[in-house]
């Protein structure tokens, strides 16, 4: 995924839309912590007047990640659901959306609960079989909403396949590129009209600061969302513009590091007599793999998903038992993280008809020696066997 005609990949991430500031010769991008700007003369300005509208230190941000996913622009928001929402606004009353059946909680909300009241219909689709996501083609169908991997089965979707199915109904492609970062998938270049990410996640890296993007080539998309950015208001503070423009620096190495350590813990994991069953789209058995390695050619993430034999009671033993895996909710920071998801980032899922298994355990592997999370998670899943000893 070298660029043709520019800088590679690591390079922009540290130089685009990062040139020196121009007052000071500052090399990193200031916080400019301001709500408005001095005019020269009424309505003559030096490009920014209010903050809500643009400001610098977000608009680095947005030319940044416009550079890494190959688009041509990029608006930055509040939170990845913030941005979530703006993309939907461009729906009128009556138009239909599909949904990934497992598609993020948070964004299943926002649509059953709120966009829905609008007026706005969906589906919810297995989005990994191109001739479902036909079948459920509306002549109203103005977007497919597509997550890849999934989350928490890390499931594969054909990125390529969906983008024409959605195109031959006059209907958008979005790609919350959120699992993969686009060190690892670039879904423009696939066919996508729209990419869309939690900056909270990797693109931050460090487990501080919520943000969201929406990349983009089409000119026309853009005067909408940026309007909706600007009418709507939730935009980002330049402080986490400033968190996030400094997480990607490093996004590169630490994607290659999370991938590494995310295909030795699936390897340890799968060979662990404790363990049921793996869920890693980097394992050759893996059903998505071959799609996986054609759109994420350069690694498989650091998320990692897997069951336990025992049930709900050795999925606790193990999450409550590691020591360099912290038990939270939240991934794609450098430090490791370990939920339940049927108890934890998916409890919303209950009673839906697509609830998680009790045994699963989700992980975000982070860049710690990697001798060390294998060595945590095999003394975490010894206390299965303690525990099942113990009570038979
Ligand atoms: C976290 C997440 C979101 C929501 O982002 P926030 O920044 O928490 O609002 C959306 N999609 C995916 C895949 C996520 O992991």
């Amino acid at each position: 995924m070298t660029q043709a005609d520019g800088p590679h990949f690591e390079t922009l991430a540290i130089h685009a839309g990062q040139e020196p500031d121009p007052a000071t010769g500052a090399v990193i991008v200031p916080i400019y912590q301001t709500s408005t700007f001095a005019q020269d003369g009424v309505g003559r300005h030096k490009g920014y007047e209010y903050a809500r509208t643009d400001n610098p230190t977000r608009t680095a941000l947005q030319t940044a990640l416009a550079a890494l996913e190959g688009a041509r622009w990029g608006l930055c928001y509040a939170s990845g659901l913030a941005a979530t929402q703006n993309v939907w606004y461009l729906l009128d009353p009556g138009h239909h959306v599909i949904l990934s059946d497992d598609v993020y909680g948070g964004t299943y909300r926002l649509m059953a609960r709120v966009v829905a009241r609008y007026g706005i219909e969906y589906s919810l689709v297995d989005l990994t079989d191109p001739a479902r996501v036909r079948a459920a083609l509306r002549p109203e169908t103005r977007m497919i909403w597509v997550e890849t991997p999934t989350n928490p089965y890390l499931k594969i979707v054909d990125i390529a396949a969906l983008a024409e199915i959605a195109h031959s109904n006059g209907a958008l492609l979005v790609v919350d590129n959120t699992f993969a970062s686009p060190y690892l998938q670039r879904p423009l270049a696939l066919g996508a009209d729209l990419v869309l990410h939690s900056t909270t996640k990797y693109l931050g890296g460090h487990s501080d600061v919520i943000g969201g993007a929406v990349l983009g080539n089409d000119p026309e998309i853009y005067q909408r969302l940026k309007f909706l950015q600007n009418a709507c208001g939730d935009v980002p503070g330049p402080f986490d513009c400033w968190l996030i423009l400094r997480g990607i620096k490093t996004l590169a190495v630490r994607m290659r590091q999370h991938s590494a350590n995310g295909m030795a813990v699936a390897e340890m994991l799968r060979a662990h007599p404790a363990v049921e069953r793996v869920f890693y789209p980097g394992l050759p058995d893996h059903p998505g793999h071959e799609v996986a390695r054609r759109q994420m050619p350069r690694g498989f993430g650091g998320m990692v998903s897997f069951a336990v034999r025992g049930g709900a009671d050795a999925a606790r033993a193990v999450v409550e038992g590691t020591k360099v895996f912290t038990l939270a909710e939240s991934l794609g920071g450098v430090e490791s993280l370990i939920e339940c998801p049927a108890a934890m980032t998916h409890a919303s899922m209950a009673g839906s008809g697509n609830e998680v298994a009790e045994n699963l355990i989700r992980l975000s592997v982070g860049i710690e020696h990697v001798d060390d999370l294998l060595a945590d998670l095999r003394q975490a899943l010894a206390r299965i066997s303690t525990a099942a000893r113990a009570s038979g």
